[in-house]
């Protein structure tokens, strides 16, 4: 089975072939179409399973499918360190190469100030680490996740670890409630699993 056989956008498959993509990996090829319907998913992955991409490809087919005409950040990603999120935005970014899609990172060591200038351009999908994003959600100058649509927290567990339980909460509730949530994490814990009942709704839960 192929990436063409998922029913994806051309703009999608070609950024696909243009990093090596052919073949979905076991989490992709079940995550994809599932999250493509708008379902909330609870994801237990690992890094290495491919699990970027699961969540990147139907975040990117959707903003293609509808347009906004207004900028607005539609689609937040949280990841729990710096690295990991800078991992995640480039990924997103080549697979997004043919298309208008736009993207920010906002991680701390980088400059707030350069972030808010780049935030305040609205970009389509920003993704953060939890303790930088709540900065500037707090620090109202504008930035707001009132449009945001879809919200991912990525080893979700690593970031409850990392005591970000809090921030996790704060920004959940500043997203919209018909958001779509998904939220991947290599092992579910009580606390995992507590986030999932708070932030998740009716969720397709997947394991690889
Ligand atoms: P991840 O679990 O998202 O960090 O991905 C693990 C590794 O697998 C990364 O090096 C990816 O570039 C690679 N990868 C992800 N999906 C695919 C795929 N469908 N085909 C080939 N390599 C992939």
């Amino acid at each position: 089975e192929s990436f063409a056989s998922i029913n994806l956008s051309r703009p999608i498959l070609k950024g696909l072939s243009n990093v090596g993509f052919i073949k979905p990996t076991d989490i992709q090829a079940r995550t994809i179409p599932i999250a493509l319907m708008g379902k909330d998913i609870c994801g237990g992955a690992v890094t290495g399973s491919g699990k970027t991409a699961a969540f990147i490809v139907p975040i990117l087919e959707r903003l293609l499918y509808r347009p906004r005409q207004t900028p607005s950040t539609r689609v937040l990603i949280l990841c729990p360190t710096r690295e990991l999120a800078a991992q995640v935005h480039s990924v997103a970014v080549k697979l997004a190469n043919y298309t208008d899609i736009t993207f920010a990172l906002c991680v701390g060591g980088l400059s707030v100030k350069t972030q808010e200038q780049e935030l305040k351009l609205k970009p389509d999908v920003v993704v953060a680490t939890p303790g930088r994003l709540i900065d500037h959600v707090r620090n109202s100058t504008g930035f707001h996740l009132d449009a945001c649509e879809i919200l991912v927290m990525d080893e979700a567990d690593r970031m409850l670890e990392d005591g970000f339980a809090d921030e996790l909460g704060e920004i959940i509730k500043a997203c919209p409630r018909g958001r779509q949530t998904m939220l991947f994490s290599a092992t579910m814990t009580d606390n995992v699993d507590q986030l999932v009942r708070m932030s998740l709704n009716n969720p397709v839960r997947l394991f690889v």
